[in-house]
């Protein structure tokens, strides 16, 4: 017999409560959702830029880009790392480029980067998990924000030795960036191969 999806209802029990401002943030994005674009993007996607960018809550690329449903392909991790050797960040380079055909893949890093403070205190890095994520990782610069640029140029190179992008940029189907979101100020800089430079 088939599972019936229960209606749900908020004041139901812990999980229920905790649940709450997420259903009503549901809500809130069915009243302003464009029904008929969702519609017609059942069939596929073709997103037309891939997005490598942090898990920071505060660092959203539909938001920054004014990007909707179906244009960005995002991977976003702890440090917006672009690890060769890890199969996650692996397969969405791959799937991104290689299938869906994306034009434009950009390392997106920020402003107040947690991951890369982190590396500046390695000692902090109690937990097994995080501290295997970021250990081949290292801070270098004389301000944070020299920091978390040095590190975007790293992902960037690393970014750009995947045959899948290799290959696509050598056929001129792809076109590689890197960009620096300044949290305090929304300014956003972009990265030409050996300077920066203010975008907006
Ligand atoms: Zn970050």
């Amino acid at each position: 017999m088939p599972a019936k999806w229960a209606i749900y209802h908020p004041q139901q029990g812990q999980e229920g409560f905790a649940l709450k401002d997420l259903i009503d943030g549901y809500q809130k994005f069915l009243l302003r959702a464009d029904r008929s674009r969702y519609a017609d993007l059942c069939g596929g996607q073709k997103p037309h830029t891939l997005v490598i960018g942090c898990s920071d809550s505060r660092i959203i690329p539909e938001e920054i880009f004014s990007a909707g449903p179906g244009e960005l392909f995002v991977l976003r991790n702890v440090g917006n790392l672009c690890c060769t050797d890890d199969p996650s960040v692996a397969s969405a380079i791959e799937y991104a480029v290689g299938h869906l055909g994306v034009s434009r893949a950009v390392i997106l890093s920020h402003g107040d980067c947690g991951a890369v403070k982190a590396a500046c205190h390695p000692e902090h890095l109690f937990e097994r998990g995080i501290r295997s994520w970021l250990e081949k990782e290292c801070y270098s610069g004389a301000s944070l924000e020299e920091a978390i640029k040095s590190w975007g140029i790293r992902q960037l190179e690393r970014l750009e030795v995947f045959p899948v992008v290799k290959e696509a940029v050598e056929k001129g189907k792809l076109k590689t960036s890197l960009l620096y979101f300044d949290l305090g100020t929304l300014r956003l800089d972009r990265y030409d191969g050996a300077d920066w430079i203010v975008v907006l």
